[in-house]
């Protein structure tokens, strides 16, 4: 199979291995942030309005924009880890994407009669966070610098289209690298924010808003007269008015959703800050998000104290339904993957150490975009399937839950993005060989000039995938 640059190594093998050996393991962005839920033994009243399971940007955002459509009403966010963000919410690249379906190309595939309105939606959505942001000052490094698509194989630079589409030559001014072909920039509709800063003030602007948490594990929701009743796996129930599951990648509470999402382990490395010499060398003045444009892709930006994240490419399935119980996470050989990548990509960065390593698991489904379920005579909503862009579409799937419970028909409920689910992923031992030889595929596409094998044709007609 033909060579693509990722295949090449890096010229200093062993400074490679170094670079990264001594990182520390664990989110860079969890570092030094006040995240703690701390000690509450349940709600003040007897019954809750509306119960938040998960508190992740899904649980903030919901718990905030109740507050914000309806303040009398009583909300509780139970979440099962001692503190908010400490799952994907707080390990991811933090870009803030304004499609809600993974790029306008998988949209129009999957919702070609509605995917203008959702594009639409999606920009309100991200101009919405940026308000919010700015109305409760929010300290979470939020700037727009818009996205850079770089191309490092011939073959990408046909999908190469933005705002200002790049010559080899002009995308090197940008951001120097030996690997770039040619690129694209695209200005308004991204933002990058720094996620452990940003669920830390959305835990203390719900807080002022008078929201309540704790501490506990949801196993079950149940019906009781005209509340349902929120099941801990301590034993507790919780008598709720309505509850919004945002339970991600975890097994789903409803158990018929339990198929739709399957966990992937995505990677991340976190360099020391760069010197002045060493930003010099590179340039990247724009501070754009950056996109390689494999199907196996990396993704990386700048930070506000001078390091660059580098993240993505390499994303591996853990069978089985549970994301904590995983043989994927943190493994030493993709983290070994990813700085070669990086050093290839920047030769001149050679010396440039990581202090910082983590994995964390994406909810994979088989539309890229997520999807709602609801329950228990329309007291109970769920949201999840984000696949690796959730950080800003979990504020549009927090209002849509919302609508959802409070029967209201919106534009989002009528939305067939809404009100359609992604075909299921069939069960073990079928399901680990299918996304096993679909990820290989995807490999020998990006090896064979982008071209699909007739597995990926066939995924593609029927709608059905798999992405990180
Ligand atoms: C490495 C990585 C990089 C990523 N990069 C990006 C990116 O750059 N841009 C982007 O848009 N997206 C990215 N994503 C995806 C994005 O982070 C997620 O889509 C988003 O954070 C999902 O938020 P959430 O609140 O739904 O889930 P989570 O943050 O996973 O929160 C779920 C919460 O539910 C709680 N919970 C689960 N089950 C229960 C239960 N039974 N009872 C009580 N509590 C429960 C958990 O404790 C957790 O706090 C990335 C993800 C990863 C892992």
């Amino acid at each position: 199979m033909p060579e693509t640059v990722f295949d090449r190594k890096p010229a200093n093998s062993e400074a490679t291995h170094a670079s990264w050996t001594n990182a520390r393991e664990g989110s860079f962005w969890l570092v030094g942030v006040d995240v703690q839920i701390g000690d509450h033994a349940g709600p003040t009243g007897g019954s809750v309005d509306l119960v938040v399971v998960g508190a992740g940007f899904t649980g903030l955002w919901t718990a905030i924009r109740a507050k914000e459509r309806t303040p009398d009403r009583s909300v509780l966010v139970i979440n099962m880890d001692s503190g908010v963000g400490m799952r994907a919410s707080g390990q991811n690249g933090g870009f803030l994407e304004a499609s809600l379906t993974h790029g306008r190309l998988n949209g129009e595939t999957r919702f070609p009669h509605e995917i203008d309105r959702l594009d639409d939606l999606g920009r309100q959505n991200l101009d919405g966070i940026e308000a919010t942001v700015s109305r409760y000052g929010w300290d979470c490094d939020f700037e727009r610098p818009g996205t850079l698509l770089v191309a490092t194989e011939p073959h990408q630079l046909e999908w190469c289209e933005g705002d200002e589409v790049l010559d080899q030559d002009q995308v090197r001014r940008v951001l120097n690298s030996p690997t770039f072909v040619g690129g694209a920039i695209e200005r308004t509709d991204s933002a990058l924010v720094h996620p452990g800063k940003m669920v830390a003030e959305m835990l203390r602007t719900a807080r002022e808003l008078g929201v309540e948490f704790m501490v506990g594990r949801v196993t079950r929701v149940v019906n009781s007269g005209d509340t349902v009743t929120v099941l801990m796996e301590s034993g507790d129930g919780i008598v709720a008015g309505r509850v919004a599951l945002a339970t991600n990648v975890f097994p789903s509470v409803l158990r018929r959703f339990r198929w739709h999402v399957v966990p992937v382990y995505d990677h991340v490395l976190m360099t020391e800050p760069l010197t002045p010499e060493q930003w010099e060398s590179i340039g990247w003045d724009g501070r754009e998000g950056v996109s390689d444009m494999g199907n196996q892709f990396h993704y990386y930006r700048r930070t506000m104290d001078g390091r660059i994240l580098w993240g993505g490419y390499d994303a591996a399935y853990t069978p089985g339904a549970d994301p904590d119980r995983t043989r994927f996470a943190n493994n030493p050989a993709v983290f070994q993957l990813l700085a070669e990548h990086f050093f290839v990509t920047f030769p001149q960065l050679e010396g440039l150490k990581f202090t910082h390593r983590w994995s964390g698991a994406i909810d994979t489904c088989s539309r890229f975009s997520v999807f709602f379920g609801s329950a228990r005579r329309g007291r109970v909503a769920y949201a999840a399937g984000y696949t690796g862009l959730g950080v800003a579409a979990t504020r549009f799937a927090a209002d849509t839950m919302l609508d959802m419970l409070d029967g209201a028909d919106t534009e989002r409920t009528r939305l067939r993005m809404v009100r359609s689910l992604p075909i299921p992923f069939p069960p073990e031992p079928f399901r680990y060989p299918l996304i096993s030889i679909v990820k290989w595929s995807m490999r020998r596409a990006d090896r064979n000039e982008g071209r699909r094998n007739l597995l990926l044709r066939t995924l593609d007609a029927l709608g059905l995938g798999f992405d990180s």
